[in-house]
């Protein structure tokens, strides 16, 4: 069994499979990817049918990324024969008093010429009846917002690096990382790999990985959930008629029209419990199910019907809610991603930079954000923002 590679990708979740795919198509054959469970299993953050991805974002840095996201998703489709996206727009709403104002999402939009609409209620009532809203309500409308088919593009990316060349292990739990003499090593079920570069994106096990390293960061995981409603009202939410949308306030909700299963899906931001990646239920929080249902059935009422079911899912938190993107400090051969709970929609473009970073140690992105020392990630108790 070979075990010397050029790269190994760590986890291969939303992110590492990207990573997997973006270094296959540069490397082929010298790219081993390992995840410790079956590929496509539920543990993480990256399964189900479908991810909000949308051009705007509270800065002009996200605008920029969700640019060259659109466009790597673009590139992987047509690599593929396969669309990784669907588009059906994209509606931000909020209360004009709202937590989380709308304004620097227009200003960051306008900075990047990028089109958007900005609708008062009576047009967003106009445009979509379906909405139950009062007159303090406006909102943002771009038209390229949509759906990250989330699942179908962890299996396009595994199905890539394949075809590249790619060996991609499962059920390989990796035990421990090492830089040896501008090598790394990695040990997992019993085998040690050597490779010169490691790209690292385990999700809520990060801290784990980093203890390996002898570094750890302010990470939270928290158990989030989404619930499928069947309502009776099927073509009123299908994806050609109703879009994408955020509930820009705290609580934070968002959803879908129907995709993936004969149901709406709704959802609250960040409204799940700590837990570990180790330690966490299945079991859906009934509090957090009651909120859902309750804030739906007054501003989305037909969108909401019996449940279909209810699953969950993990977010890996920074303080600050922006990703870590970097070479792991001390060890300038291991990138590192973290995707703070909204990284799905980046996944193609995270990974085509952890490619770059393993490459040529340069990406032509600006990673400042994103970077590990950032003062935030070095508190051992920051104060936590996840409302942005
Ligand atoms: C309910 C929910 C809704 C979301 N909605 C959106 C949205 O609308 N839009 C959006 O952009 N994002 C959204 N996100 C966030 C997005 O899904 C995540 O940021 C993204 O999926 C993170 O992917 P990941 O690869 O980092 O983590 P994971 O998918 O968890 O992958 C990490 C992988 O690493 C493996 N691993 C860990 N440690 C080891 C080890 N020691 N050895 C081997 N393998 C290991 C794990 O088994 C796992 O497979 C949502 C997340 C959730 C939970």
């Amino acid at each position: 069994m070979r075990t010397d590679f050029e790269y190994i990708v760590l986890g291969l979740g939303g992110l590492g499979s990207a990573a997997a795919c973006w270094l296959a198509r540069h490397a082929g054959r010298d790219v081993l990817g390992l995840e410790q469970f079956e590929l496509g299993h539920v543990r993480g953050e990256s399964q189900d049918h479908s991810r909000i991805i949308r051009l705007s974002y509270h800065t002009p840095g996200y605008v920029r990324l969700a640019k060259r996201a659109y466009e790597s998703w673009d590139v992987v489709g047509r690599e593929a024969g396969e669309s990784c996206v669907l588009v059906t727009g994209g509606l931000d709403l909020a209360p004009r008093d709202s937590r989380i104002p709308l304004a620097p999402y227009m200003d960051s939009l306008r900075a990047e010429d990028v089109p958007f609409e900005h609708l008062d209620a009576a047009e967003i009532r106009y445009r979509w009846p379906q909405w139950a809203i009062g007159d303090d309500v406006h909102g943002l409308y771009q038209l390229q917002g949509g759906i990250a088919m989330a699942a179908r593009a962890n299996a396009v990316h595994q199905r890539l690096a394949r075809e590249h060349g790619a060996t991609l292990r499962d059920n390989a739990p990796v035990s421990a990382v090492r830089s040896i003499g501008g090598e790394v090593e990695v040990v997992a079920g019993g085998t040690a790999y050597r490779c010169r570069k490691l790209a690292v994106a385990a999700g809520p096990w990060s801290n784990q990985v980093l203890g390996y390293l002898g570094q750890s960061l302010p990470l939270e995981v928290t158990q989030e959930q989404v619930t499928y409603f069947a309502t009776p009202h099927l073509k009123d939410f299908a994806p050609d008629r109703f879009p994408v949308w955020i509930w820009m306030d705290d609580p934070c909700y968002y959803g879908f029209p129907v995709f993936g299963e004969p149901a709406t899906k709704i959802a609250q931001d960040a409204g799940g419990k700590v837990v570990t990646a180790d330690t966490r239920s299945f079991t859906p929080d009934p509090a957090n199910s009651a909120r859902v249902r309750d804030w739906a059935t007054a501003h989305l009422p037909r969108a909401v019907g019996p449940e279909l079911y209810t699953k969950t899912c993990l977010y890996t938190l920074t303080p600050d809610r922006d990703f870590v993107l970097d070479t792991v400090p001390g060890h300038p051969d291991i990138a590192m991603a973290i995707g703070a709970g909204h990284a799905f929609k980046f996944a193609s473009v995270i990974g085509r930079i952890l490619s770059e970073l393993s490459i040529a140690g340069a990406t032509p992105t600006d990673l400042t954000p994103f970077r590990f020392d950032r003062p935030v990630l070095q508190e051992a108790n920051p104060v936590r923002n996840y409302m942005q």
